[in-house]
């Protein structure tokens, strides 16, 4: 039988290639960083494109609270955590999770995609309905689909269309909207303050998915809710453990009390896999105390992404406007995309190329990704090679 399918396989993923959309996987050999050293290149490259925004997935701290929880608590749990996978680790971890976002309670998952994935089912019913921002993660469209409810999509972060869907679903029992915090492609945030005064006109839930701006936006790094003195109306937000907040893995989701009680009742990811490993639990927790202690990340993060991006307007890029840690450097043109990451990986600088269909045609751009551990001399190198790279493909004067 595998003859046929073999072949309808290799048509497909030719179709793939010839699209020029085929995933390879570079190959590191060092700790993810802002230099990081790659297979089969001569010295190491400068990282611009992984989500560390904070600097913290080789943190020396971070590792040794790792082999500390290990030590203490072991290596893995082997089972769910309402059977017997939950030790005072998660407990601890959630409540300074909590206390990060000033909620009433957390609920831990394997990753973000299954915090998304496993909140809508166990809250909402046909006689729902869930609005959702039309450039939302896919986690949170796939959790969408695995719930009953009606389904409402708007314009990326426009008010007037989330006004008509509200309208549009009024004799709807509950309605929630749902939105990305930081949108990953432009680096937009969310107006929050406009969602959550719609909201409370048409009452309805509001949740955030915070992955892109937890630890990145608002005045000391504390996402959107602090950016937008919203405290208190966001019912819901999710997170993962795997950007700002160390890059290791593990999400999250955390708000008002009953809700989270209700996740830990029915939500489905939660109650049938693994609980996360205590060395990640124990690194989480001396990464929570680290942002509490001090503001010094964050605000390096923030010095970074100004002066990236002064630079490079400076020298004639046309940079979206950004009010987080990613930078999109608008080109344009696909094929340019990709020519001009090429010729940055030359210039041993880590970029990534976008284009249709991950970005609206004719959008194509470099997406720049920066980090608290970068240092001045290293955006320097960075900038340079844009600005070679760009002259050379007649990018800029
Ligand atoms: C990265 C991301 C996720 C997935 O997080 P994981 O913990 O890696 O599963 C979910 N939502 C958004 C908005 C993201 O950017």
């Amino acid at each position: 039988m595998y003859k046929k399918f073999k072949e309808h396989l290799e048509k497909e993923l030719t179709d793939i290639k010839e699209a020029g959309l085929y995933k390879n996987e570079r190959i590191i050999e060092s700790p993810q960083g802002p230099e990081i050293e790659v297979a089969n290149n001569n010295g190491e490259v400068l990282n611009f494109c992984a989500n560390n925004y904070l600097g913290l997935a080789d943190d020396s701290r971070l590792i040794e609270a790792a082999k500390k929880a290990m030590d203490t608590r072991g290596y893995g749990m082997a089972s769910v955590r309402f059977i017997c996978g939950t030790q005072d680790l998660h407990k601890e971890l959630e409540k300074a999770i909590s206390d990060y976002f000033k909620t009433e309670d957390t609920i831990l998952y394997a990753a973000c995609f299954d915090a998304n994935g496993g909140l809508f089912e166990p809250l909402f019913t046909e006689e729902d309905a869930i609005i959702s921002d039309s450039l939302n993660h896919a986690s949170i469209i796939d959790g969408v689909r695995l719930c009953k409810a009606k389904r409402f999509r708007y314009k990326n972060a426009d008010m007037e269309d989330l006004e008509r869907c509200l309208k549009e679903s009024k004799d709807c029992r509950f309605r929630i909207i749902a939105t990305d915090g930081v949108f990953s492609m432009d680096g937009n945030v969310a107006p929050m303050d406009k969602i959550c005064e719609l909201a409370e006109k048409y009452d309805a839930l509001v949740m955030v998915d915070e992955s892109h701006s937890a630890g990145v936006v608002g005045a000391t790094g504390h996402g959107v809710a602090e950016k937008f003195d919203c405290y208190g109306k966001i019912d819901i937000f999710t997170g993962t453990l795997g950007k700002a907040f160390g890059g290791a893995m593990g999400g999250f989701t955390t708000g008002r009390k009953e809700i989270i009680d209700m996740l830990r009742q029915r939500s489905r990811p939660y109650l049938f896999s693994n609980s996360v490993t205590p060395s990640i639990v124990g690194a989480s927790i001396e990464m929570m105390n680290i942002l509490k202690e001090s503001n010094e990340l964050h605000d390096r993060l923030v010095e970074n992404v100004k002066y990236f991006k002064d630079k490079m307007t400076e020298a004639g890029f046309d940079i979206k406007p950004t009010e987080s840690a990613i930078c999109a450097v608008m080109l344009y043109d696909a094929k340019l995309s990709q020519d001009f990451a090429a010729e940055m990986q030359k210039e041993g600088v880590y970029v990534t190329g976008f284009y249709y269909p991950v970005v609206p045609k004719g959008e194509a751009r470099i997406r720049v990704q920066l980090c608290a551990a970068h240092t001045k001399e290293q955006l320097d190198k960075a900038i340079a090679a844009f600005i070679k790279v760009g002259k050379k493909l007649g990018v800029i004067k």
